[in-house]
């Protein structure tokens, strides 16, 4: 039988320490019959394996299933071993020789081992609000610097009491080596407090937080990566004031509910929506809602959709138990301000919003707001990538230099590279303010350190007054360099997808500053990592009052109309058109005239706005792309009919919008219903950039199109668009992995100043 008796090395790269790997190990290798040792190394874990070749095998086959939720495996590298005749498996306790390149965890939901310890009443943690264990709990908002240790981490003010130390230290408990381990006797504790912060007496603080939401208050109540503002979700009145509070106007609230059948109730939800819902990440899902649904009106105005999320911590589920339709669980901020996390910042920043707080001791030293995903094109799509996913890097094709890619300005990331590894940060926010400012610059020292990467260059936006591209141009240690805004979009998205270029490139968005020193939006560009061409574009329009019209989306309406019919279009019986303030109008038109003010743009996104706007949806939006979200909300999908357009040709291919426009300022005219209007707009979107791809397929042979940027968050045009293309024959790529909207762009700097710094191409 000598002979069957093989041994093994094997190196296991990737989250594989402090998330119970190695006790797993133990089991899975006890459980096949077989002996060695397990231990930490500076970049992972190495284990060595003896007993039968068969039993080796399944063990390695088994070992990507089983493994613990929080692992991550990147890499296992096998090398045969003779065999030393072990006689039986160990842990070798190596004082957990964590190296700086071991990944850290994201922050995971509570686990049902854990829920079920706190649910009995005979458990030492019956009721604990911060029970945890190697397999769940908080990391990546608890951790100062690395290696990762219990005294680098917020966790360091609390000793462990005997009962726990005893957990931490034993190979075979599930709290080996958990850091935040905890209990009431040695942890944590939550306490409740008034709107001054002045504490309130009583024996169950969560109960009592229960209590007064039911009463209609507004409790802040702190969480895993900032506070949330906490109020019954079926109490108009209640919501009514959060919104006036917050000074949020439209925005949707997102919504907590107990369980599925609580979500059921309220909205639909798929079998993979669930999946997406009780997935170990919890993130908001925007869900249809059901109607009618005992929800307040006021939570999601004007939407078809929730953003719906369950419980992730022990204090959530401890919360939830006290029965509510749903609660609303909105970050806690001013409208745009980054989420609030400290005790006494809360108290100040929040005395006006808050009747009472919910606080405990343990303190968040890195903000995460909660993630937003949807699912649409039969995918998840990221809207926001922040808690449960960061800092899980997006692994790439190819080993790249250290950079800093600074993001652009709104929805802002920072991106940090190492190797094959990109670590997108958790969602920055947008930065027009000092707070978020101060937030931005914390995360990249915060990142730099626990990554342990110090970066060789610097990577930003073509713009010159984003404060992220200021930042950039104050770190003069490094070379810089600047990539356009819409060649980033198409490389995070072929990053994230592993492809080599070139592809055939859609930037569809809002707002992006061209090599041109015009505004783009509407591109299609053939990218490659390190340089593009712009194949095409639509025609500029002007935006009267710059800024002001995005936030006002009858400007773009009135410009678009001006561009057709001259002065004369104020004579069309449009609707929309009498909602307007007339003296407004004339002074646009003279601002358009006279070209003050008037920068010009090819952007889609405020195609959208000027199409939302004539057919009546609303002539001002309280946050970006508000319009062209509603535009898509109320498209009739049986409808197949389209309007004309065409493009120039040339080297730069102009497509031509006035087509367009005066396909639905015709069926407007001729009191086509505005479900219509916006299916007939969707459907030539689709039609145009099918043909158009197909076109530029003849001259360049390039068989793959890459969708990115902000507007292809609409589900319509992402599916249609997607299917037309596929249909056309093409490859087609979009993302999953990080948001289509600004929140992506850090990635696709990142790769292409890298490869820029590789190709030595840097001017
Ligand atoms: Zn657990
Ligand atoms: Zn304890
Ligand atoms: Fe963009």
């Amino acid at each position: 039988m000598a002979n069957d008796l093989a041994g093994v090395r094997l190196e296991i790269n990737g989250i594989v320490q402090g998330v119970g790997f190695r006790p797993f190990i133990y089991q899975l290798a006890n459980h096949h019959g077989l002996k060695g040792e397990v231990a930490n190394t500076t970049s992972g874990v190495s284990l060595l394996l003896e007993g039968p070749l068969d039993s080796i095998k399944r063990f390695i086959d088994q070992l990507p299933e089983k493994k613990p939720p929080l692992a991550h495996i990147v890499e296992i590298s096998q090398s045969a071993r003779t065999a030393r005749g072990y006689e039986t498996f160990s842990i070798v306790k190596s004082k957990a020789a964590t190296s700086k390149s071991t990944l850290i965890s994201p922050d995971v939901m509570v686990c049902e081992d854990c829920l079920m310890e706190m649910r009995d009443p005979k458990d030492r943690r019956f009721g604990y609000p911060f029970i945890n264990c190697t397999n769940c709990g908080p990391r990546y908002t608890i951790i100062g610097d690395i290696p990762y240790d219990r005294p680098k981490t917020s966790m360091r003010k609390f000793t462990l009491c005997p009962l726990c130390q005893a957990e931490y230290d034993d190979p075979e408990n599930r709290r080996f080596h958990a850091q935040p381990n905890a209990c009431p006797v040695c942890g944590p504790h939550v306490s409740l407090c008034d709107g001054r912060g002045s504490p309130i007496e009583t024996i169950d603080p969560i109960a009592e937080t229960a209590k007064r939401i039911k009463q209609g208050r507004i409790v802040a109540v702190k969480g895993l990566g900032g506070f949330h503002l906490a109020v019954d979700a079926a109490n108009e009145e209640a919501v009514k004031r959060l919104r006036q509070r917050k000074h949020r106007e439209e925005k949707p609230f997102a919504l907590m509910c107990k369980d599925m059948d609580h979500v059921k109730k309220i909205a639909q939800a798929n079998t993979a929506e669930k999946g997406l819902l009780t997935s170990i990440q919890r993130p908001i899902v925007l869900l249809r809602k059901r109607e009618p649904s005992p929800i307040a009106e006021d939570v999601s105005p004007r939407n078809r959709y929730f953003g719906v999320m369950l419980p992730y911590t022990p204090l959530h589920h401890l919360l939830l138990d006290h029965e509510f339709a749903a609660l609303v669980m909105t970050s806690a901020n001013l409208s745009e301000e980054p989420i609030a996390i400290d005790n006494n910042e809360a108290f100040q920043r929040l005395t006006d919003i808050a009747d009472d707080f919910l606080v405990h001791n343990r303190d968040i030293l890195l903000r995460s707001d909660d993630s937003i995903v949807r699912h649409s094109a039969g995918q998840m799509r990221p809207i926001r990538r922040s808690r449960g996913y960061v800092p899980i890097p997006v692994f790439l094709a190819d080993d790249l230099p250290p950079v800093l890619a600074c993001g652009a300005e709104l929805k802002s990331t920072i991106c940090l590279t190492r190797g094959k590894q990109a670590f997108v940060s958790q969602h920055i926010g947008d930065l027009e303010n000092l707070a978020t400012d101060a937030f931005f610059r914390l995360t990249v020292n915060h990142l730099k350190r626990i990554l342990d990467i110090e970066p060789e260059m610097i990577a930003c936006d073509l713009h010159p007054d984003y404060m992220s591209t200021r930042y950039a141009q104050e770190q003069t240690e490094v070379p810089r360099t600047a990539v356009q805004h819409h060649h980033a979009h198409i490389a995070a998205c072929m990053a994230e997808n592993k492809s080599k270029g070139p592809v055939i490139g859609l930037a569809f968005d809002g707002t992006g500053l061209g090599p041109d020193n015009t505004i783009w939006g509407g591109e299609v560009l053939v990218t490659d990592y390190h340089a593009f061409t712009r194949a095409a574009h639509l025609s500029v329009t002007p935006m009267p009052g710059s800024a002001s019209a995005i936030k006002e989306p009858w400007r773009m309406a009135v410009s678009h109309l001006k561009k057709i019919f001259g002065d004369s279009f104020q004579c069309r019986s449009l609707p929309f058109l009498d909602t307007l303030d007339r003296p407004q109008v004339e002074h646009l038109g003279k601002m358009i005239d006279k070209n003050i003010n008037c920068p010009e743009t090819s952007s889609l996104g405020r195609l959208f706005d000027a199409v939302a706007s004539m057919i009546g949806l609303r002539n001002r939006v309280a946050f970006e792309g508000q319009a062209a979200m509603e535009l898509e909300m109320i498209v009739d999908d049986a409808e197949s009919g389209r309007y004309d357009f065409s493009w120039k040709d040339g080297n730069t291919r102009e497509i031509v919008t006035d087509p367009i426009v005066a396909g639905v300022v015709h069926d407007l005219e001729n009191g086509v219903s505005a479900a219509v209007v916006s299916a007939r707009f969707h459907n030539t979107l689709i039609c145009l950039f099918d043909k158009l791809c197909c076109d530029l397929r003849k001259s360049t042979g390039i068989g793959r199109v890459a969708m990115s940027g902000g507007v292809f968050q609409n589900h319509r045009l992402l599916t249609g668009l997607g299917e037309a293309l596929q249909k056309s024959g093409f490859d087609v790529i979009a993302h999953r992995l990080v948001p289509t909207n600004d929140g992506g762009i850090s990635l696709g700097q990142a790769v292409v100043a890298a490869k820029k710094l590789t190709m030595g191409l840097l001017e």
